[in-house]
């Protein structure tokens, strides 16, 4: 009998599986149904010897220092500013957009005083600010919208722009400086042995078992538990007996090349050009060094794994009815990207993890004193203010 069945170990279930295990002496059972840890964030060695993130770039970002410290408990960092290049007009300009990206793009000489006049100029302001194109056109205009944003997005999610929350483009900021880093967070840097490493820390515990290879379907009925925590996607949970909650896939295309640098920044982006949406060059992200490199092309799918939560009104609301459904089940707890159906970034999801390890502690120390079971479905939200949707408070 586990205290706990963990079913995904990614962020969630690593940080949660972690916790219950270190502060509360819980024996937990962690599954995945994947061959290894460490959930979307899983990096490992490729045949020619290079660290590569097999479900493409993830750069860890974070204004929680409660965040932070946590993770610093299993790794040390390589500190690592992330800059993005976008092919635009057979140019290769700075992303997010800034006084360098507007000056090189349209031939100008634009001080940073002057940028905001001209985006005052050729915005086009919206009362209402609702979709991902009124967020876009409102700050830049139509121009840079269509040169930037409305392709991408259209490749991407397959939906307009003006089909999506506003959230989703509002994630990148549009600059009146010269600053061309993607992220401004406080702490901005790769765990230096990677994900992989730092999650196998993580799981070290003698309290914490973990099955690979394993289905939440097939074990079940098969192990005995007493809460369950559960990072896979919520509507499969109940069956999808609302319907399918959309989700957006990616197919990863991984290449080695036999060259030590393959483009000029750690990501490009392709808004108007090619069935891909970016490459990423690996190296640039993890410092290592080697004779060859290698990049990831990230096509956009409708099938296939469940990477993206789609940011839609009407998704919103089916979510709500399995939430609903979810906090009327004892002894369950859904977490994590997809458990909860956020767009969340790695650090909002520890974030969340840490939250629910917290309120299980506080339960699991009442339920020792009065011995009553603790009947408790929690879906949490985030307490501590990690990151807003946007990347920095610049955004568009
Ligand atoms: P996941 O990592 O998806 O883990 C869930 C796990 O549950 C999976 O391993 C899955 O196999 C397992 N599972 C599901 N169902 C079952 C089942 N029935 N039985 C057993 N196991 C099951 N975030 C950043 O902060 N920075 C970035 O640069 C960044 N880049 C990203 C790039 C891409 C292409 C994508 C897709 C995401 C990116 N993210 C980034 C987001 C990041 O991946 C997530 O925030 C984080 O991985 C979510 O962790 P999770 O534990 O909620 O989910
Ligand atoms: N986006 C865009 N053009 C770009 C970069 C981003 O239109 O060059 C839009 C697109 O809709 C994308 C969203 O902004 O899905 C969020 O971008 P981000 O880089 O945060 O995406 P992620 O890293 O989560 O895939």
């Amino acid at each position: 009998m586990f205290d706990y069945l963990v079913v995904g170990a990614g962020f969630a279930g690593s940080v949660l599986a972690e916790r219950l295990a270190t502060l509360h002496d819980a024996s937990v059972l962690i599954i995945d149904k994947r061959n290894h840890i460490a959930g979307n964030a899983y990096d490992y060695y490729d045949d020619a010897g290079i660290l590569v993130h097999k479900y493409g770039p993830h750069i860890f970002h974070t204004n929680s220092e409660k965040v932070f410290q946590y993770l610093s408990k299993f790794t040390t960092w390589r500190p690592y500013e992330h800059r993005v290049l976008t092919s635009v007009d057979g140019q290769l300009v700075p992303m997010p957009i800034n006084a360098n990206t507007l000056n090189k793009l349209y031939g100008l000489n634009l001080t940073c005083h002057e940028v905001e006049d001209y985006l005052a100029k050729v915005a086009e302001p919206r009362d209402q600010i609702r979709t991902s194109e009124d967020v876009v056109v409102n700050r830049v205009g139509r121009d840079l919208y269509q040169k930037f944003f409305r392709n991408y997005t259209r490749k991407q999610w397959d939906l307009d722009p003006s089909e999506l929350d506003a959230s989703v483009t509002a994630r990148v900021p549009v600059r009146t400086t010269r600053d061309d880093r993607y992220f401004t967070d406080h702490f901005q840097a790769m765990p230096l042995h990677g994900y992989t490493r730092m999650f196998e820390k993580m799981l070290a515990h003698p309290n914490i078992k973990l099955m690979l290879n394993t289905d939440y379907a097939e074990l079940k009925d098969e192990v005995q538990f007493r809460n369950l925590i559960f990072t896979g996607p919520v509507d499969e949970y109940f069956d999808y007996c609302y319907g399918k909650l959309p989700y957006r896939s990616l197919h990863f295309e991984h290449q080695t090349h036999d060259k030590p640098r393959y483009q000029e920044a750690a990501v490009v982006n392709y808004p108007n050009e090619h069935p891909y949406t970016r490459v990423t060059e690996f190296k640039y992200l993890t410092g290592q060094e080697h004779p060859k490199t290698s990049v990831v092309f990230e096509h956009p799918r409708a099938e296939g794994d469940p990477y993206y939560p789609i940011p839609q009104p009407q998704n919103s609301e089916l979510y709500a009815k399995y939430k609903a459904l979810a906090e009327a089940l004892p002894h369950v707890h859904f977490v994590g990207r997809l458990g909860t159906y956020k767009y969340y970034n790695m650090d909002q999801v520890v974030a969340q993890a840490l939250t629910l390890a917290e309120k299980l502690g506080i339960q699991r120390g009442s339920q020792q004193t009065s011995k009553v079971p603790v009947r408790s479905t929690i879906i949490v939200g985030i307490e501590e203010k990690t990151d807003t949707p946007k990347k920095d408070s610049e955004a568009a």
